[in-house]
Order: C-alpha cells, then structure tokens, then sequence
C-alpha cells in the first residue's frame, strides 16, 4: 500500500512546501481520504483513475477540494465519483456547499454518460468496500460529526485519525487490531496553542503524548508513525521512514 499526502501550497519554483494548509492523503493512486488539497495537487494518474472518497468530516481544510476535483474532470466521468461519508457529514455537504449557493449540486448533475457523483453512506462498526481496500470506520472526539478510519488492502493496515481531540472508543478499536503498519494522528496545534486546542476539539504533542502513554499498547507505541505540528504553519508533518521519498509512506506485508 502506498500512502501519499498531497501537498497544499507550493514553492515559487513549483515544488511542494512544507507549508500544509489542508488535508488529502491518497492510498494507490485510487482512493481518497479527506480531499482538502485533491483538485490542487491532483497529478494525471489521479485524474485518471481516482474515483473513491472517504470523508472523516466535513470541515473545509479537508473538502475544499471536492467540488474543485468534479468540476475539473465533470466532462471525462465515465462512472461518478464517489463520496464515501457517514449521514451526518453528507448532510452537511448538500446543505452548505453543493446547494447551489456556494456550488452546484453535483448528485443532481449528469454529464453524457451518466450522474457525476454519488453518495455512498458509511455506518459505524461496519466494513466498508472502497476500490481495492476494506475500511472500518473508527469514532472519534471532533466538534462536527468526525470519524476515523482502520483501512487496509488484505495485506497492510493503516489507521487514520483524522482531527480529533482525546479518544475511548478510538484506541479500544486500534489496539484490537490485529495487524497495524502504520498509525496517522492529526495534531492540529503545538503545545503553546493548548487553549485553542481544547476549544476546537485538537490535540496537541503533549496532549497525543498523553493519549499514547494511556491507551495504546506497547507493540502499538513501537509501531506508530506519528504527524507533528511543530507550528501553526505545518498542519500535518509525517514522520518517514528513512529512504521513503517525501511525502509518501510505503508499507507492505512483512
Ligand atoms: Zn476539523
């Protein structure tokens, strides 16, 4: 399985900047999860053969590239693209944005071979088929309806947290697993932060720290690989395995 987290913002030179305003990780080149920064960094092989996106909620920083994303590829769509969400979330998404205000309502929209979007509603506890790979959603403590994900490819399995604040269920869930490659977390604001934070339902190193040392297993503590933000201005960093090429997490079965 492969782990890329598009970039956001870019240098002058065109190259990738550290600078990560929003959230979009693509696994094979074919699925989504979040689509903050899809339309902007999308390359042709995603284009081309990405079609699947799992939501964790509906904040902009992790959808302000959906409707860019449709829109982009509305007269090539040979099948629709699919938005994997929970109820909540794509309530939400047809209330304040695709309600032909902020954008068009694209689940109402066809090109000439057929509709251009598709719900598909996930429902907590259950398995969920997406392209090649197998997501079970994972609750977890966010101001708006939020959840993470355990996915996997029948080989690998990842966890991804997305934003979130101290988790029960979240490491209930994780340490049952029984294979677990790599652990993403969200942490949104560095220690000096803590206030906002708090308010805005986030965790901070300190506060992560807290969490790993309380609920997560030792084999789990050894395994993880944990996003930092030293600052506001990096909002996911991903900590790399030696020889992986930036941005991208390569794992497979050992
Ligand atoms: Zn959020």
């Amino acid at each position: 399985m492969k782990l890329r987290l598009l970039p956001s913002s870019f240098e002058a030179d065109g190259t990738a900047s550290p600078r990560q305003h929003s959230t979009c990780f693509v696994v094979d080149s074919t699925v989504a999860i979040d689509a903050g920064s899809l339309a902007n960094a999308a390359d042709e092989a995603i284009r081309a053969g990405l079609r699947d996106i799992v939501l964790t909620h509906a904040h902009l920083d992790h959808i302000a590239g959906l409707p860019l994303f449709i829109d982009d590829l509305f007269s090539i769509l040979e099948t629709p693209v699919r938005v994997h969400a929970m109820p909540e979330v794509i309530e939400i998404l047809e209330r304040d944005i695709f309600n032909w205000s902020v954008y068009p309502r694209f689940s109402e929209l066809n090109n000439e071979r057929g509709p251009v979007m598709e719900y598909v509603p996930l429902g907590n506890g259950h398995e969920h088929h997406v392209a090649h790979l197998t997501f079970r959603p994972i609750p977890v403590n966010h101001k708006v309806p939020s959840n993470g994900f355990a996915f996997s490819d029948g080989r690998s399995v990842a966890v991804i947290s997305g934003d979130t604040a101290e988790m029960d269920g979240f490491w209930e869930i994780v340490n049952g697993l029984e294979r677990l490659d790599a652990l993403l977390i969200e942490c949104a604001f560095p220690d000096r932060l803590g206030d906002l934070a708090l308010i805005s339902h986030h965790l901070t190193p300190s506060l992560l720290a807290k969490e790993l040392a309380e609920n997560s297993t030792p084999s789990a503590r050894l395994r993880s690989k944990l996003g930092f933000a030293p600052d506001r201005s990096a909002k996911v960093t991903i900590e790399r395995p030696s020889g992986v090429s930036s941005n991208t997490l390569a794992f497979s079965a050992a």
